[in-house]
């Protein structure tokens, strides 16, 4: 069954006014004549009957009249509170503008200011007060198919930090996502934050704070707070795909191993990442010449992103040939204590595999300069660190050097898209996590990539969705870049774009879709019998922002 035939799933349709206060049904002025008849909406909305296009063109207009993007942000979370089809239908065919609104970097400034932009409550807020009772707040949720789950603490927001209870603008961010770029029902989809406190004193100062004003938990208590979770949302939605975003260091690794055997869950900031810049990885690589396993890597930032990135290339290397050993030698970090060695004494458990033998280097500089690395990968979240003189000498080693500044939001870009292209003689293949303009040097027209994870997690929850995959596997990543890759067309390459458009994100998240359902049946995962036609099948189960018949339940 597609889900379109059951839209949205399970819930009874209301009448009058209360269907135009449901988002999900609500079509405002563009209930036809009949429908006000029969809906008991006649009298509740202006006589004019307008199309959905017509609609969408009031929403541009609107959208055009604000006079900045938080603003922006603020109209299009009151549209989705209001029409979801209406709202989905603007962010599809607007997708590149849409995007950096409702996701990164917009919603890193939303997350920041989210108690004094606050108008109506999204998702469900769990805390820390109601350990015990999880599975009972579980039932409030007014779905019984809830297909994913976004979950975060709000402890590391895109490289902004401790955000607290403010962070569930991550979770409604990436799950409008997975619903705009991978047509997931937005009936289906739940964000989930865990208020487990903030060691935030800009929030635990501010007057209009939503969150717990208290110290993080942490310990056994935090771990005990995850476990109930967990077990309640496995026994209310046992098919659920659980992501976890935005958790610090210290919890991300640990819980991702814990869980990963025991459910259907991935974290996105360290296996989406990985996934989205191997595919980068491998579209450079159409321009350099060469193959994976001859690069040498170095990261900025040995936390989720790069370590994350670092396991996958790794993976990515011993398919052409490499031993891990030969493959983990190819990639060096540098952390906030510099370069990660085998001398240190300081390192945490997930950069261990990572410490080569090197004498001891504090700078980023000195290490491009020692190691002489044919990419440079930023994953820091330290705006402008990689300077001019770091990204010349990477011009020096490189005929083209490979540039990836990937942290997020903007002002946390460790180059711009300008600096990396005017500093190398506009020789870089250059991508980063949010978007840059398209930059004009020496007469050529330079479009850079956005390495935005955008372009994988939709379409492998997708795959793991419409199979009911029991698990998600580091190999459903693999073939997820893989694929990405071959979605990008010569005309991408020499724009010196190593990701396609956004626009084609729905074709590429229906064909990552369909590689990850191939390997859930490959792999023995997939609770669904397999269909004669796999895309057609994953393609029936996207949901279309139209509108259709509604029909009272009597
Ligand atoms: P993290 O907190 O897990 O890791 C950050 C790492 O940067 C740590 O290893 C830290 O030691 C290191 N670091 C901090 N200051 C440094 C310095 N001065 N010099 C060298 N290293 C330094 O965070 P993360 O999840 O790995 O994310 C890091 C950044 O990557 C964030 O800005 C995030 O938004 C971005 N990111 C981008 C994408 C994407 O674009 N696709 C995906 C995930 C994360």
């Amino acid at each position: 069954m597609s889900q379109d035939d059951d839209n949205p799933p399970t819930k009874k349709i209301s009448k009058g006014i209360n269907l135009l206060h449901d988002p999900l049904r609500n079509y405002g002025t563009a209930f036809s004549e009949e429908a006000r008849d029969e809906l008991g909406l006649r009298g509740l909305l202006p006589p004019r009957v307008f199309t959905q296009a017509e609609q969408v063109q009031r929403v541009l207009e609107n959208f055009a009249r604000k006079p900045d993007d938080l603003e922006r942000y603020i109209m299009l979370n009151a549209l989705s509170s209001r029409n979801e089809n209406l709202f989905y239908r603007v962010v599809v065919d607007n997708i590149d503008k849409m995007m950096p609104i409702i996701y990164t970097p917009t919603v890193g400034q939303a997350c920041q200011e989210y108690g004094h932009i606050f108008r109506q409550p999204r998702g469900l807020f769990i805390s820390a007060n109601d350990k015990g009772n999880i599975a009972s707040i579980l039932e409030n949720w007014p779905h019984d198919d809830v297909r994913v789950i976004v979950l975060t603490d709000g402890e590391r927001i895109l490289g902004l930090g401790d955000l607290g209870a403010n962070g569930m603008g991550i979770p409604v961010g990436k799950l409008s996502l997975y619903t705009a770029c991978a047509g997931i029902h937005p009936a289906t989809t739940l964000p989930i934050t865990l208020d487990v406190g903030t060691n935030n004193e800009t929030l635990i100062n501010d007057p209009l704070y939503i969150g717990l004003k208290q110290p993080r938990l942490r310990g056994e208590a935090y771990d005990e707070l995850v476990e109930e979770l967990i077990t309640a949302v496995q026994a209310r939605y046992p098919h659920t795909l659980i992501q976890f975003e935005d958790f610090a260091n210290i919890n991300a690794f640990r819980l991702l191993e814990k869980y990963r055997d025991r459910a259907c869950t991935f974290n996105d900031d360290v296996q989406g990442t990985a996934s989205v810049t191997l595919a980068g990885l491998y579209s450079a690589l159409r321009l350099t010449g060469g193959q994976l396993k001859d690069q040498t890597i170095l990261f900025m930032g040995a936390g989720e992103a790069g370590i994350g990135i670092g396991d996958l290339i790794v993976s990515a290397m011993q398919e052409e040939g490499l031993s891990e050993a030969e493959a983990r030698a190819n990639c060096w970090f540098v952390d906030s204590r510099g370069l990660v060695v085998k001398s240190r004494t300081d390192l945490a458990h997930h950069k261990l595999a990572y410490a080569h033998e090197h004498a001891p280097v504090k700078d980023l500089l000195t290490a491009v300069e020692s190691l002489k690395p044919t990419a440079l990968i930023g994953v820091s979240g330290q705006a402008h660190a990689f300077t001019k003189e770091i990204v010349g000498r990477m011009a020096e080693y490189n005929e083209i050097p490979i540039i990836f500044a990937l942290s997020n939001p903007t002002s946390k870009a460790e180059c711009t898209a300008e600096e990396a292209y005017t500093w190398t003689n506009g020789r870089a293949i250059f991508a980063s996590g949010s978007p840059f303009d398209p930059v004009e040097y020496n007469g050529k027209t330079y479009v850079s990539g956005q390495g935005n994870n955008a372009y994988i997690f939709p379409g492998v929850g997708l795959g793991v969705c419409a199979v009911k995959s029991h698990r998600v596997t580091d190999e459903m990543f693999m073939v997820a870049a893989k694929t990405l890759a071959k979605e990008v067309s010569e005309k991408d390459l020499d724009l010196g774009r190593v990701y396609p458009p956004l626009q084609a994100i729905r074709s590429v998240s229906s064909a990552i879709a369909l590689s990850v359902a191939e390997v859930a049946y490959q792999q023995g995962l997939a609770a669904v019998p397999r269909p004669d036609d796999l895309l057609a099948y994953v393609k029936s189960y996207m949901y279309e922002p139209t509108y259709k018949k509604l029909t009272i339940d009597r």
